[in-house]
């Protein structure tokens, strides 16, 4: 028995990174997902994964900032797999520059993927989960959107905008049975941490009271409780995982 048995979840972003261990992560807890990415052919490692779990996989190649693109996608999955119960908005993309270097497409193009893309996906599937009284959005925000840093304004203003847009949604999808909230990730190892020199990784260390960086599953943890009943009474919250680096 899990967490999410008979329900189908969405996960964006889902080829790599976190977003492929959210999806694992709501697949052992008993979901069947519907996992997107820019490009079909890059979510075949993380079918492969959720089916050896037992659960089905059905993978959609769409770009998050494309409306029709993202009303087609959540057409098809809830045609194919009858209803869709939890949407974790998790694409996003960073292109930092400090402010007087940053282009107007470097700008564009984060508040795009993060903010239209998580607007326009929530948008999409608030029409079934309103007609079908329940369902669950985690938005994968990030602790710069609270703290904001330099060089990635686009991406802090982005990630804020994310944090904005559960509050307000919260609000608005309560009554009709749709808790909405957010997970804000500190640093998170992945291939870029993997390649920081022993100086600048010990500094970032330095800043983390529980001095180590955190995994893709410690976020997948955060999500799995937000979007379960556990986190019943829970909606327009934003949860930090940064090992005590937000407090
Ligand atoms: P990642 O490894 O780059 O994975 C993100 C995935 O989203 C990639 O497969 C990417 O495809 C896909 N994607 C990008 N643009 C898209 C679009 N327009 N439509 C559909 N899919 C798209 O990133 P990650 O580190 O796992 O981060 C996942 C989320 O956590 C992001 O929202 C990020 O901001 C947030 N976060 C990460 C950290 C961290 O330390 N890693 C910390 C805080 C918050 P491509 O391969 O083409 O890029």
């Amino acid at each position: 028995m899990g967490f999410f048995d008979g329900k189908t979840a969405i996960v964006t972003g889902a080829a790599r990174g976190i977003g492929r261990t959210i999806a694992e992560e709501l697949a052992r807890e008993g979901a069947d997902l519907a996992i997107c990415d820019l490009d079909l052919n890059w979510l075949a490692e993380t079918a492969d994964s959720i089916r050896s779990i037992g659960r089905k996989a059905e993978c959609i190649g769409v770009n998050v900032s494309d409306w029709p693109g993202v009303n087609e996608a959540v057409t098809t999955i809830v045609k194919s797999m009858g209803h869709v119960d939890i949407l974790v908005n998790n694409a996003g993309i960073t292109k930092d520059a400090f402010l007087a270097r940053m282009t107007e497409e470097n700008w564009d193009a984060v508040i795009s993927v993060n903010l239209k893309g998580t607007f326009l996906f929530t948008k999409a599937v608030s029409k079934p989960m309103m007609k079908q009284k329940s369902g669950t959005i985690v938005n994968i925000a990030s602790i710069i959107g609270l703290i904001g840093n330099a060089g990635q304004c686009n991406y802090a203003a982005s990630k804020a905008g994310v944090i904005a847009l559960t509050k307000s949604a919260a609000k608005e999808l309560a009554s009709r049975g749709i808790r909405v909230n957010a997970v804000a990730p500190g640093f998170i190892e992945t291939k870029m941490t993997e390649t920081l020199q022993e100086d600048v990784r010990d500094q970032m260390l330095a800043a983390i009271p529980m001095r180590r960086f955190g995994n893709p599953t410690d976020v997948a943890n955060a999500v799995v409780f937000l979007a379960s009943d556990a986190a019943a009474y829970m909606t327009g919250q934003v949860l930090t995982v940064s090992g005590g680096m937000v407090m």
